[in-house]
Order: structure tokens, then C-alpha cells, then sequence
């Protein structure tokens, strides 16, 4: 079997979307002024589409999100010269090219998520040969079905609103929960006091026996971190995830130390490098990596090894169905992301306005079709006007 084409589509959001809240999530650019601004710019309202093609008429389905026009670009002008021609079942060797061609300028970022765009298809094309779903491929079932919290309950003031969205995912059954954190270093003790309002009324909401986890999304400084966390200690939180900046590794190593909860992240860490780096140092309780970022399916499965060795738990960000077939594979993934199908806010919905397939979690349990070939994900056609599609 030979690629013989690659096509990466940009799909821009161009229907409603949920216009941004005040303190409704933090942000890295929460310290520099105008924070007006810097919420909006949390928000994304793109995601690249990947189709490769083969002499034997199957078409393997990637995708990635973040800078999607870039990653278009580097997909167009270098990575994809590099696979055509190529056999998809050689995907080590076909990681190892792209990374390696590349690495000059590559490595980690939008190239690093290119590079797992195609890889997520490279692997589909496998499944699909295979007629088999990719977990399969894997090392196969690790358990009957994936665990899943729900993952959105973005920060809000008005706690009657707040925990009505945490009752809805209660009601659906849901034994986890993780919420947003919307105040940080700007906005003084009174942003400490409602940040601990809201974490307190979700813990007194779900009682002792569910999950929470509280998400910072780089919002807080160092500084700020080790005077909020023991406010929020006594709230028994699962984990609290990315209080700090990726870089900051120092950072997350001293934020663990203080011990008083898991400290999670690695949603913005790549390759299998990346994470030795950080699993050497301890620097997370839990790690986080998106496979559709840190080097697709090829590079996830090499930093789940790895993470078992560690004994660290790989939880990755976002869920869906490039994160789920890996999950399944490996008992290091104790528990999966899952971000409720919603209307179009931050961008993470997009996903599914673009594929169909993704399961849906039932009781908190997510299923994989065991017959299904490949990811088990398709495009779907009826919102396609709701898009501008850059080809
Ligand atoms: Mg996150």
C-alpha cells in the first residue's frame, strides 16, 4: 500500500457562538493588561482536517487544532512531500522522517502538531486495512470501558447558574468533574475569595464521594499558586491542573512538593522527549499530553510506556476519539477527558460539528465499537455551512 495523497482542510467556525464571560476561565495572559482582551484571545474557532489517501482506496482521517492555518501550511509545504509514496504501514519509520526533517525548526509546537495530524491518519489507514479499531492494534482492551469526567463548568460568579451546570452533569451520571478557575494574580484576595466560593459550593453540591478537578489553563504565577493552593486544599480536589505556565517545570516540581494536592499538566508538552524530562523530574501527578499534539498515536503510546514505568497516571486533554483508542490500550489511562457536546464556546466543541462517531458517555462510562475500523470517526456533512473550509 502507498499514500498517494494528502489533503489538509482548515475548518473556520463561522455559525453562533457563546459570546465570552467575564473570568469564565484563566489564561497565560492574565498578568499583562487588558484582560478584556486576553480572554477573547483564550478562545480558538478552528481545526485542521487531514485526509491521506491510498492505492488501495482507503482514506485515513487525522486531525489537530491549535494554530490550524500554520498547521496547514507545514503540512502542504514540508511533511507532506515526505509520506507520499511512502507505505502507511510503516508509521515508525514515517514519525521518525517527518520529526527528523524538520527538527531544525520542528519539534515541539505547531510542527509537533502537524506531525501528529498525519500520524492520527496514518493510523486510521492501519485500523481500517486491518478492519479492526486502532486500540486493537494497541495492545488491546485494557478494560470493558473508559471512565470519563465531564469537562467543562467554566468559572462563574453566579453560583446558582454554576452549580445548576454541575447538577446537569450529575444527573447524566457522572462520578467526575472538573471545573474552570476564572481569578488570578490580578485580581487580588477578593479573586482568591471567589475562586474559593466556587470550589467550596461545587464540593458541597457533589458531597465526598465524586471527583473534582479544578483548572487553572496557566492563569496563575507561581507566586499566586503557593498562597491559592492551600486555600483550596481542604476541598479534597482530584487534581488541580496547569496553575502555572508549561515552562515553569521548577515551578510544578516546587507546587508538588507542598503536597497538599496532585498536581497535573503536559497538555502543552511533546514527543516522548518532553515527557522523560518531565517524568524524570517529578514534575506532575499526573500527565496530560493531547495525542492529537504531542506526536499522534506513535509518539502516545511510546510516553504511556514511559509513564508506566513511572507509575504517573496519562490522562489526556480533551477526550475524543484519537485520545480514546490509546486510552484503551493502556492501563496507565485510569480515567478520560471528556468535553460535553455544547454549543461552539472556547473551539474544543468544534470537533464534533466536524466528525461523527465520537461516543458519547453514558453514566459517566464511554464504550468503543469493537467492530469499528479505524478511529471509527467519519465527517460529517451537516453543518458544513456553518463553516469556511480553506483547502
Ligand atoms: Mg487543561
Amino acid at each position: 500500500m502507498k499514500i498517494t495523497k494528502v489533503t489538509a482542510k482548515v475548518y473556520e467556525w463561522k455559525g453562533e457562538t457563546e459570546p465570552p464571560r467575564a473570568h469564565f476561565s484563566g489564561s497565560a495572559v492574565d498578568i499583562l493588561p487588558k484582560r478584556g482582551e486576553s480572554m477573547a484571545s483564550f478562545r480558538f474557532h478552528g481545526w485542521l482536517v487531514i485526509e491521506v489517501e491510498t492505492d488501495e482506496g482507503i482514506v485515513g482521517l487525522g486531525n489537530c487544532a491549535l494554530a490550524p492555518r500554520i498547521a496547514k501550511q507545514i503540512i502542504d509545504l514540508y511533511l507532506a512531500p515526505l509520506i507520499i509514496g511512502e507505505d502507511p504501514d510503516d508509521n515508525e519509520y514515517l514519525w521518525q522522517k517527518m520529526y527528523r526533517s524538520t527538527i531544525a525548526w520542528g519539534r515541539k509546537g505547531i510542527c509537533m502538531a502537524a506531525i501528529s495530524a498525519l500520524d492520527i491518519a496514518i493510523w486510521d489507514i492501519k485500523g481500517k486495512k486491518a478492519h479492526k479499531p486502532v486500540y486493537k492494534l494497541l495492545g488491546g482492551k485494557t478494560k470493558d470501558k473508559l471512565w470519563c469526567y465531564a469537562s467543562k463548568l467554566y468559572a462563574n460568579d453566579d453560583l446558582d447558574k454554576f452549580l445548576e451546570e454541575a447538577k446537569g452533569y450529575l444527573d447524566q451520571g457522572f462520578t467526575a468533574i472538573k471545573m474552570r478557575i476564572g481569578y488570578g494574580p490580578a485580581d487580588g484576595p477578593a479573586g482568591m475569595r471567589r475562586n474559593i466560593e466556587q470550589v467550596k459550593a461545587l464540593r458541597n453540591l457533589c458531597g465526598p464521594d465524586i471527583d473534582i478537578m479544578v483548572e487553572c489553563y496557566m492563569g496563575w504565577t507561581l507566586e499566586y499558586a503557593r498562597r491559592m493552593l492551600p486555600m483550596i486544599a481542604e476541598y479534597n480536589l482530584r487534581w488541580v491542573e496547569e496553575p502555572v505556565i508549561p515552562d515553569d517545570i521548577e515551578g510544578y516540581i516546587e507546587l508538588r512538593k507542598m503536597n497538599l494536592m496532585p498536581i497535573a499538566g503536559g497538555e502543552h508538552e511533546f514527543t516522548l522527549f518532553g515527557f522523560r524530562d518531565l517524568l524524570e523530574r517529578r514534575a506532575f501527578d499526573v500527565i496530560q499530553y493531547d495525542t492529537n499534539r504531542v506526536g499522534g498515536i506513535t509518539a502516545a503510546v511510546k510516553v504511556n510506556a514511559l509513564a508506566e514505568a513511572f507509575q504517573v497516571p496519562v490522562i489526556p486533554h480533551s477526550g475524543m476519539m484519537h485520545n480514546y483508542q490509546v486510552c484503551m490500550a493502556t492501563t496507565a489511562s485510569p480515567i478520560s477527558e471528556f468535553f460535553p457536546v455544547y454549543k461552539v464556546e472556547v473551539g474544543n466543541e468544534l470537533f464534533y460539528y466536524i466528525f461523527k462517531g465520537d461516543p458519547i458517555p453514558d453514566h459517566g462510562y464511554i464504550t468503543l465499537d469493537d467492530h469499528a475500523e479505524g478511529l471509527g470517526i467519519s465527517l460529517r456533512t451537516d453543518y458544513l455551512d456553518k463553516f469556511n473550509i480553506i483547502e
